[in-house]
């Protein structure tokens, strides 16, 4: 059988990840400034990782959602504290687009409404409902194009509102920081007129943190640098450190009812070992404070090239803008420096989205190939 050919590959087969850095199948080690699309929170192979992995296949890997299973209530109240979001309840899924479909139905119920608003550059998955509210028209089949939808640029409280007051959004779905479209950010003004016409207009509000979420920004959330309160916020990313596991966390305000969602594979045994492992660590090595820290390193040392432009994003969750197209550049930084850096929608910007244990001696070396490599672009 063939494999269902979807994904432009890069020739290269990492067999071994240990930190901050993969091994192909010839020893080469790469630094992984991509962590594989922002999913390596605390690194590749940490070993209290496999360790807790191991010890829970060892015991039970895996029992369905129709009994008690103490690690879903332990993963939530670890949760609940390191992000401060202790109020609210959780449903443990399996991805983000799994997280963000189920985000927007819990909207839909508990407003009783059916279309939802998103944002110019947004993505939000490739399921049904969430790939309707993704801003690419190109990955939509005419069966995900049914939805009830409207399209608003970022920052345009006038349409919003002119929008909302219509009556009939279940909700605003938003990425605070947005990854794939390339690294903008609204403003707080806009983020907290979001949550005031939504609540005015009864609306919900669901913050997308499938990748800036889990630290990266140096916040758990970022939505918590503009003080709002999402009634959702879904997660997927960083929590399992690439085992496949995510979550909607779901405000007080929303009832539950036997049947609403469901899962056969959410919050397993083994998903909720991993993401409980990826907490502790996260918590045991203060990654969040790394995060911010090596974000003010990047800035300092990006100041010394001046085919930089611009830099976005906050935290490890990173872009680096030029002013021509980055493709042959992050070529060249993977084949030639061994480097693994990622794309966006905006052809120019370098994403760096690394493992939250990086090092600044890992971006010394980074920031030096980077000279190499751009003196001999021209
Ligand atoms: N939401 C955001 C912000 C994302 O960046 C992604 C994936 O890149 C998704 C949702 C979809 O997540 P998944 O690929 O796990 O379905």
């Amino acid at each position: 059988m063939e494999l269902f050919d979807v994904y432009p590959l890069f020739d290269i087969t990492p067999v071994k990840g240990e930190g901050t850095h993969v091994f192909d199948k010839d020893g080469k080690k790469y630094l992984d400034l991509y962590g594989g699309h922002a999913v390596i929170s605390i690194g590749h192979s940490h070993p209290a990782y496999v360790n807790a992995i191991s010890n829970q296949v060892r015991q039970l890997g895996f029992y369905s959602n129709s009994i008690k299973n103490p690690l879903q209530v332990e993963l939530a109240e670890k949760l609940g504290k390191l992000s401060g979001c202790e109020e609210y309840q959780l449903f443990l899924c399996n991805s983000g687009a799994e997280a963000n479909e189920n985000a927007l139905k819990l909207a839909s119920f508990a407003t009783g409404k059916e279309r939802i608003i998103y944002f110019e550059n947004a993505f939000h998955g490739r399921t049904s409902g969430v790939v309707a509210v993704t801003d690419n028209e190109s990955i939509k089949a005419p069966f995900n194009k049914g939805h009830k939808i409207t399209k608003i640029a970022f920052n345009d409280a006038e349409t919003l509102a002119s929008e909302l007051q219509k009556g009939d959004v279940a909700a605003v779905i938003f990425e605070v920081i947005q990854g794939v479209g390339g690294l903008d950010e609204a403003t707080t003004e806009f983020y907290q007129q979001i949550e005031k016409l939504a609540k005015e207009n009864g609306a919900m509000i669901i913050a997308d943190e499938v990748q800036a979420g889990y630290g990266r920004t140096g916040d758990f959330f970022a939505f918590q640098k503009h003080n709002i309160h999402p009634d959702i916020i879904s997660i997927a990313k960083g929590m399992g450190n690439g085992f496949p596991i995510g979550g909607v966390l779901i405000d007080k305000n929303i009832a539950p009812k036997y049947g609403m969602l469901g899962t056969t594979f959410g919050g397993n045994h083994l998903a909720c070992a991993a993401g409980l492992a990826v907490l502790n660590i996260l918590e045991k090595e203060e990654l969040l404070q790394n995060a911010s820290a090596m974000f003010d390193y990047v800035k300092e040392q990006a100041k010394e090239i001046p085919q930089i432009k611009n830099i976005k994003g906050r935290g490890l969750m990173i872009g680096l803008e030029f002013d021509f197209e980055v493709a042959n550049l992050r070529k060249d930084m993977l084949y030639v420096h061994q480097i693994f850096t990622g794309s966006a929608a905006n052809k120019n910007l370098l994403r760096i989205l690394p493992p939250l244990n990086i090092e600044k001696k890992h971006f010394d070396t980074f920031f030096k190939a980077l000279k190499i490599s751009l003196a001999n672009q021209k």
